[in-house]
């Protein structure tokens, strides 16, 4: 079992499901010449995905093509099933920094055949994780700066007010198909600037008023 703590009380949780957000910022969607999608798409990692800050994430053998995509994180607090929009935000207990690690060629291949995802997504280390920041600590989660470097090159630079679904939207579209739980971590989607590294890289991902998060690539 992982746990996260939300920096700055005694509060810590086990994490659960890892619900991911696929194509929510449209100059992510372009440059991977997506369509941008009428529903949300929705996959999951599991807890063995799971890589604090300072670990590593170890590419699988299968894969010569591992790219990284840095991600807000909402860590829920309150479960719910069916979720209104206008009670989503009581349901939040903070918001971390996430990394959704995506073998972007064994995803290119599923893709083309229409088989799931998860051999490209929920590989072992394939989601490092930070810390969690409490919500009173965020009053705009819609407006962070939110940004990646790779041995200290910028790779990716944007802001939340990027996506094309609100939190709000998100934890309704969710909750409809995933009842949500304490503990449970919602990834909503990375900008563009999704690019490929390589053993002995360091990634550091940062979003405004949340932190840090420093993995390393094994
Ligand atoms: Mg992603």
């Amino acid at each position: 079992m992982h746990t996260v703590k939300l920096v700055g009380t005694e509060a810590s949780f086990d994490v659960g499901k890892i619900v991911c957000l696929a194509r929510n910022y449209v100059d992510h969607i372009r440059e991977l010449g997506n369509e941008a999608p009428d529903k949300p798409i929705l996959f999951l990692k599991p807890g063995s995905c799971l890589v604090e800050d300072g670990e590593k994430v170890v590419v699988p053998a299968y894969s010569q093509l591992c790219h990284h995509e840095v991600e807000l994180a909402i860590l829920i607090g309150e479960a719910g099933k069916d979720i209104p929009e206008g009670e989503a935000m009581t349901h939040v207990a903070g918001y971390g920094i996430g990394l959704d690690m995506t073998l972007r060629d064994v995803q290119n291949e599923l893709k083309s055949k229409g088989l799931p995802w998860e051999m490209a997504k929920a590989f072992d280390t394939s989601c490092p994780l930070s810390q969690f920041v409490p919500t009173s600590r965020i009053p705009d989660p819609h407006n962070l700066d939110i940004s990646l470097k790779v041995n200290g090159e910028v790779r990716q630079a944007a802001n939340t007010s990027m996506m094309m679904r609100s939190i709000p939207a998100i934890i309704h579209a969710v909750s409809e198909i995933f009842t949500l739980e304490p503990g449970d971590v919602i990834l909503t989607g990375t900008p563009a600037g999704v690019g490929a590294v390589e053993s002995g890289d360091l990634m550091r991902a940062e979003i405004e008023g949340i932190g840090i998060l420093e993995v390393g690539v094994a």
